[in-house]
């Protein structure tokens, strides 16, 4: 493929390593475009969405009250679930519980913010702790694979896990932090590949050495199909009904709960702190800030020169991403050695594996056309 010249959007900080980005004559791309096309003329954060946003609680509180909870929520301890479990709680007036799930790289600040936040909210909180050897197996098979998403197994994991959970105990009602506010601009899948379980037991097949009995999985047949209209589950975006800015609820939930906010959006792992500032960027040249910076530049929350300076420089320091290579080396039980030799070797993207590409690709462009989903995709 002829190597296109270098550009950046004059409107968002996404550029060419976008491979398939578009421009138009004065330089704004698709992405910005999509936002202001799609999604802004039907996303209301005013009194229309808090009509809507009542009308969901109202049905959730109805369709849940002789059950002991109303719904569940998934805990991070990142910004966007542990702002969602606040206001579920102490603003929608919700029975919730929440659920987190330890894949055994989440950082200190991540656990104690999900313990500030249950204990601060009074709410149950359910953990699945991950079969270890099993994780560890997968996500060494990942790096072998040399595609771009080594966060993957660990995305996948926990999705699996609390949807299976809510299922089997019968809590229809999913709240998830997904959210236009901070999420607009969606990463482009040749960098970050769908939670597609085709790929991930494809992966697994060709460089994993053992069997995986014990972790969760959820295809997205089950999820989306099965689940949505056989078991009757629903999700729910709160946060995209009500005004939601990152600096807002960073400041409610350090005040309230003595919150702790990360260096990065999805810093709440030493895994995917490495992954997202050092392997995708040193080996693929993507960098997930870019996606993350336009949409917080396009909900007007940051300016773009600011994101442009901080971009300048490295996601991370080289020190402390040599620091964590060493824990992740000790972790999955590879050399140093082992683990920069595998990062040398030839890159592979989502199309060197069977996957459910094009089903999925399908699905969404008919969700497009349905307006559930108005985020681009390709
Ligand atoms: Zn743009």
């Amino acid at each position: 493929m002829e190597k296109r010249e270098y550009q950046v959007c004059s409107n968002c900080v996404m550029d060419t390593t976008d491979s398939q980005i578009k421009f138009d004559e004065k330089g704004m791309c698709d992405h910005c475009h999509n936002f202001y096309e799609n999604i802004l003329p039907s996303w209301h954060t005013d009194e229309r969405g808090k009509a809507k946003l009542e009308k969901q609680v109202s049905e959730i509180k109805r369709k849940s009250k002789n059950k002991e909870y109303d719904c569940i929520i998934g805990l991070s301890g990142g910004v966007d679930s542990s702002y969602l479990a606040y206001y579920a709680k102490e603003v929608l007036g919700l029975r919730v519980l929440l659920y987190s799930v330890d894949t055994g790289w989440n950082l200190n600040v991540a656990v104690e913010n999900v313990e500030k936040i249950t204990k601060g909210l009074g709410l149950e909180l359910c953990t699945e702790i991950i079969n270890w050897s099993e994780m560890k197996d997968l996500q060494l098979a990942f790096f072998k694979s040399q595609v771009p998403y080594q966060d993957i197994p660990q995305d996948h994991i926990i999705f699996a896990s609390l949807y299976n959970y809510a299922v089997k105990h019968k809590i229809k009602y999913v709240l998830t932090g997904g959210n236009y506010s901070t999420e607009c601009v969606r990463e482009p899948i040749e960098w970050v590949y769908q939670n597609d379980l085709k790929q991930i037991k494809d992966i697994h097949k060709k460089f994993g050495t053992k069997k995986l009995n014990n972790l969760p999985f959820c295809s997205m047949f089950k999820y989306k199909i099965y689940y949505r209209f056989f078991k009757g589950m629903k999700v729910y975006r709160p946060l995209d009904l009500i005004p939601y800015t990152k600096e807002d609820a960073i400041k409610t939930l350090n005040e309230k709960f003595n919150w702790q906010p990360y260096a990065n959006k999805h810093f709440e792992s030493v895994f995917t702190r490495f992954y997202e500032g050092y392997w995708l960027v040193k080996k693929f040249g993507f960098d997930k800030r870019r996606a993350h910076f336009s949409s917080l530049i396009l909900t007007k929350q940051l300016d773009r020169n600011k994101a442009l300076e901080i971009l300048k420089n490295p996601p991370y320091s080289e020190a402390q991403a040599m620091e964590d290579l060493e824990y992740i080396c000790k972790k999955l039980s590879i050399s140093k050695d082992e683990f920069l030799n595998l990062m040398n070797q030839e890159n592979k993207s989502y199309k060197d594996y069977k996957s459910s590409a094009k089903m999925i690709s399908l699905a969404v462009k008919l969700a497009r056309v349905l307006g559930i989903e108005k985020r681009q995709y390709r």
